[in-house]
């Protein structure tokens, strides 16, 4: 019998590339990813936003591949890979069932599941396994929001707090630095769609990295959140752009450097200009001791991560 949550990987559509490839036959377009779900590494992660870490840690899931392409990702092994494509391997909907059973037993608050707009189907279906086998965690969808609203209409029944970034609307910059120049669009339909599944402030947490240098790109991203999304979401700034993450080497214009002190007060004093009051800022990060390494057991330090599973493991 056809498993009809795997229907849309036929005539793939589900994010703004639209490349129509029929991956349950094992074809690919940008992400490179079939319909086979493939996983990197899951932890007990330490350094979400607090409300999402508690006391247990955030149950996080890292999905291998990705449909944006971020030339500075911090992520870039398990996302788009150094020669051989993404690291990870693949795991069935009872593998991943698993996988969230260990993290519950582990402690873990929620189930984070990071970059899976291009997995969807296959990621439901894990969801519905691991409910089917008494997990009952809170899942989290951690995404770059460059997605399509049809395919996050699926995760409706399935996803309970949503933690999209909104990187740039600056078409210019996301041409450049994430080969995407529709994503200032995506995005922000993206996440006016995900505060109407949410229906509550707390369960959308729209986050902001800013890039050194370009604080106008910054600028007008709070401008919109405050606009259209205040009083729907939280913000969380994010400091810690390092220079030495993914393609940052091979392009001209992207920063090459951590965002400065003068540049983090600036950034301060839009929240101020916009009203924006609730959220969470990280502290100004100047080093990339903290940059994980996926090839681990645990990517990140001890203090931010507890590892439960890895894609080099037998199980
Ligand atoms: S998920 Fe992948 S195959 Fe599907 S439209 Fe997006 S990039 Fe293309």
């Amino acid at each position: 019998m056809e498993n009809q949550c795997l229907t849309p990987y036929k005539s793939c559509r589900l994010c703004p590339r639209n490349c129509g490839v029929d991956r349950l036959a094992g074809e690919t377009g940008f992400c490179g990813e079939t319909s086979a779900l493939r996983a990197a590494v899951a932890l007990l992660h330490f350094g979400e936003e607090p409300p999402l870490v508690g006391n247990g840690g955030s149950g996080t899931i890292f999905i291998s591949g990705c449909n944006l392409g971020c030339a500075f990702c911090q992520n870039y092994q398990i996302s788009q890979g150094e020669g051989n494509g993404a690291l990870g391997k693949t795991v069935s909907a009872e593998g991943f069932a698993s996988i969230c059973a260990a993290l519950r037993d582990k402690g873990a608050e929620n189930i984070n599941i990071v970059t899976g707009s291009h997995a969807i189907p296959a990621i439901i279906e894990g969801i519905i396994s691991a409910r089917r086998a008494g997990v009952r965690l809170p899942v989290l969808w951690n995404s770059s929001a460059y997605e399509n609203t049809e395919a996050l209409e699926l995760l409706r029944e399935h996803v309970e707090i949503y933690l999209p970034d909104l990187k740039t609307l600056d078409g210019g910059i996301a041409e450049k630095f994430f080969n995407a120049p529709d994503y200032p669009k995506a995005a922000a339909e993206a996440i006016i769609k995900m505060t109407g599944m949410a229906g509550a402030r707390e369960k959308v947490i729209v986050r902001h990295l800013i890039l050194p240098g370009y604080l106008e790109s910054t600028r007008e991203v709070l401008r919109w959140f405050a606009d259209n999304v205040k009083n729907r979401a939280m913000l969380s700034l994010m400091t810690q752009y390092t220079p030495s993450g993914g393609r940052v080497k091979e392009l001209n214009d992207i920063p090459k450097r951590f965002l400065s002190k003068e540049e983090y007060d600036t950034v301060m004093g839009y929240l101020e200009e916009f009203g924006i009051e609730n959220g969470f800022c990280q502290e100004l990060v100047t080093g990339n001791d903290w940059l994980p390494d996926f090839t681990r057991a645990n990517p990140f330090s001890s203090e931010l991560s507890v590892p439960v599973w890895h894609f080099k493991s037998l199980s």
